[in-house]
């Protein structure tokens, strides 16, 4: 008999759209949350001679002394304040599983954003823990009403993703000054996803850790750096946390991968604005494109788009008619509560996002007449 737990946990819904992605000719993948570019040729140089060099055993558990000084001074240099300690972790997805096992026990309860990143509850569910949801529909703005309102003595912890996946979200200075409020206010760690904060565009971008200590950044080189398999991230806060969090990860991940830790050296100093160029001009077509058709907040981060449902049609019906045109896009249930959405993730080639993004705005005009 297996643990209770497999079955409290079901099969992530994007992944079977991956699936059905293999079996297809020929599409034009929308649902997929990776940059479309590559590595950049210096990094993945790096990473080969690395491999060359035998940088393939162990590091110590906190990753090479030279990435993390190097994180150290780009946190600083980003965002203006020295965070006390740093962790190289594999990938966000380490930095938030060690985040999560450092701050909650079970029956403890985590606030989280809905719409979320599907991880950020099945991380609760898998510790006992309890990931409430604050609702940030229909601007995908946080309110601190409605923080106080679900906030209980077993809250230990608030999570923020800005830029926000799946919206598109950059929250600002000053809604940021009001969750920090909060969570002084009510003893609480933040734990800031910033995984997406190369993509940000012409909106100012701060991040929590500027406003509120007790935070745990989490951010890393998988979207910025087109580099999602080779699994490196990083966790910067209070020591007291990252401490905690370094003894987990030497009986968990060991530490992040050895040659990725070498190359993500490079990675950080590569000026990728070229690349962010690019994906400000795709957000572009797809608010030129669908923004008269839907109802679209245009994203100022990330690469997705979040438009509302045509009237009266539900996400996993629209999902099936834009697969009958071979656009494959994610049903909002995918991340919320809400039948309300559905989220596109812009990081494809120009010629590929054009045509799909002419489809799906014929799919909006359809609206909920067609069978
Ligand atoms: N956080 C968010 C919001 C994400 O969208 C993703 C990837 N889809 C991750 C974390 C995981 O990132 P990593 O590849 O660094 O584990």
């Amino acid at each position: 008999m297996l643990a209770d737990r497999t079955r409290r946990i079901q099969p992530s819904g994007i992944r079977k759209i991956f699936e059905l992605v293999a079996a297809m000719k020929d599409p034009i993948d929308f649902s997929i949350g990776q940059a479309d570019f590559d590595v950049p040729e210096e990094v993945k140089e790096a990473a080969v001679r690395a491999i060359r060099e035998g940088f393939n055993k162990y590091t110590v558990t906190q990753g090479i002394p030279e990435l993390n000084e190097r994180v150290m001074a780009y946190v600083r240099e980003r965002h203006g304040f020295a965070p006390g300690a740093s962790l190289i972790t594999a990938g966000v997805s380490g930095g938030l599983l060690l985040s999560y096992l450092v701050l909650l026990d079970p029956g403890d309860e985590i606030l989280i954003p809905d719409p979320y990143f599907i991880m950020y509850k099945v991380l609760a569910d898998l510790l006992g823990a309890t990931a409430l949801c604050y609702d940030t529909h229909p601007d995908f703005r946080i309110r601190r009403e409605v923080l106080e309102h679900l906030v209980t003595a077993r809250t230990k912890a608030i999570l923020l993703n800005s830029p926000a996946n799946p919206t598109g979200r950059v929250f600002s200075g000053a809604e940021l000054r009001m969750v920090a409020d909060f969570a002084r206010a009510h003893g609480l760690w933040v734990i800031s996803d910033e995984i997406y904060d190369a993509f940000v565009y012409e909106v100012e971008y701060h991040s929590v850790s500027e406003f509120h200590e007790k935070t745990i950044l989490l951010s890393g080189f998988s979207k910025t750096y087109g580099m999602p398999g080779w699994r490196i991230g990083y966790a910067v806060g209070p020591p007291e946390a990252l401490e905690a969090m370094k003894t987990l990860q030497q009986f968990t991940f060991v530490c992040a991968n050895t040659p990725a830790q070498k190359a993500a050296l490079y990675a950080l100093e590569n000026d990728c604005s070229d690349q962010v160029k690019a994906y400000r001009g795709k957000r572009d077509l797809v608010v030129s494109m669908l923004g008269d058709v839907y109802d679209l907040i245009p994203p100022e981060g990330s690469f997705y788009a979040y438009p509302r449902l045509p009237d009266g049609i539900a996400g996993a019906d629209f999902v099936k008619r834009a697969l009958q045109d071979k656009v494959l896009v994610v049903p909002g249930t995918a991340f919320s509560r809400h039948d309300t959405h559905f989220r596109l993730s812009f990081a494809a080639r120009d010629d590929v996002l054009e045509r799909g993004l002419a489809l799906l705005r014929e799919q909006g005009r359809r609206g909920p007449r067609r069978p």
